[in-house]
């Protein structure tokens, strides 16, 4: 079945009791029982809930998983998944993750006895030298926020399950419509979908997607023991998001495109980060990785001062966090997204006080165009 298909129909049975052809909104805390004992499979809502199952069918289908698991936030969900570690064990972390994925190891994880080394995982070779006897994961995103950095996924597990590691990626960037992580060899997929999931700026939530039935019984486990469920109204908007997300995706990548040609030609832009354009050191592997690029695209203005012009000029692109929704999104990481990350790494990493990330939105393209000019104007 193709991907459009399996978004419009994986979890979206009929359901079973009225016929609704859009899955209901079970909003209930607990179910009836005939008797003692005897239920419909439906005991408790923080453990089982309809709406929410449908979701998990939907976006594991979607992945290529056998099993999903919808949680809170994307942060509960990279959370959950960590309780596959334990203390005592090493975890090779991305150097350039989501911050709040680096939080949660530094100032959380390190408390329960988690070692980890942050390690650039673009190169094969970092990522070989960093593991060590107690290595038990190596955790990914590709493409990088927002520097736009591509990691083979297909070496890293390869490498990773000869070292006895899992290997976890963070696919929110991508989506299961142009990365589908687990077809590359990777043991755990995890997503905010409160992106491009999501995709309306209207609800926060993750999502955990695995092949192994022991961690997915783990995962399973923490979600009902920890509780850090996804509502049934949240689940029913990510539901009705991935319905779209195939259209969706094509649009942010054709607009995402575009703008980054735009940008990479106009003489105020020193540098643009798209792993879409053929001067980026990793388009190559994203091209075999990825069936498309996507709408996140980042640009060097030079110093702050210009990044500030732009960001205060334009009128049309919105100033905030987050990313992927409809609506085109401008931030500025070193102050925003990135500000928790100590200056020293982020002048590393090339997150500069002159850079600035815009998610494309699926407006016309000209639109966003005209904005981005006369603000860099
Ligand atoms: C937003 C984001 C997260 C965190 O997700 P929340 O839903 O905000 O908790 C994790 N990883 C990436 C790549 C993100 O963009």
């Amino acid at each position: 079945m193709g991907f459009s298909t399996t978004a419009i129909h994986a979890g979206n049975e009929p359901d079973t009791a009225t016929g609704a052809v859009s899955v209901p909104i079970y909003q209930t805390s607990t179910y009836a029982q005939e008797s003692l004992g005897k239920h419909k499979g439906f005991e408790y809502a923080r453990t089982q809930n309809p709406t929410r199952s449908a979701l998990e069918r939907n976006i594991a289908a979607l992945e290529n998983a056998k099993f999903g698991y919808a949680f809170a936030s994307g942060m509960s969900a990279i959370d959950a998944v960590l309780k596959l570690v334990k203390s005592g064990d090493h975890v090779i972390l991305g150097d350039n993750t989501y911050g709040g994925t680096y939080r949660l190891f530094a100032k959380i994880l390190v408390n329960y006895g988690v070692e980890f080394d942050l390690v650039d995982t673009s190169d094969v070779n970092l990522v070989e030298a960093a593991f060590r006897p107690n290595s038990k994961m190596v955790f990914v995103e590709t493409p990088t926020n927002p520097v736009m950095s591509v990691t083979d996924l297909a070496a890293i597990s390869k490498l990773a399950h000869a070292n006895g590691a899992k290997v976890v990626c963070d696919n929110t960037f991508m989506s299961p419509y142009f990365q589908r992580p687990i077809e590359h060899g990777v043991d755990i997929v995890v997503h905010s979908t409160t992106k491009y999931l999501n995709g309306h700026s209207d609800s926060v939530g993750g999502f955990v997607a695995l092949n192994d039935e022991q961690d997915a019984e783990w995962i399973k486990f923490v979600q009902n023991s920890v509780g850090a469920i996804l509502s049934p109204f949240d689940s029913f908007l990510v539901l009705r998001g991935t319905k779209t997300l195939a259209i969706r995706m094509e649009a942010h990548d054709r607009n995402g495109r575009i703008v980054a040609n735009f940008l990479a030609e106009h003489p105020k832009v020193q540098k643009v980060y798209y792993p879409g354009l053929s001067g980026h050191p990793q388009h190559e592997l994203a091209s075999r990785q990825q069936s498309g690029f996507g709408g996140m695209v980042s640009f060097e203005t030079g110093g702050l001062d210009n990044a500030k012009t732009v960001l205060e000029n334009v009128k049309l692109c919105t100033l905030g966090e987050s990313l992927g929704g409809v609506e085109t999104l401008i931030s500025h990481p070193a102050t925003m997204t990135h500000a928790s990350v100590p200056e020293e790494t982020r002048s590393k990493l090339g997150i500069t006080d002159g850079l600035i990330r815009i998610s494309v939105g699926i407006e016309d393209v000209e639109d966003i165009i005209a904005d981005l000019d006369q603000a860099l104007g």
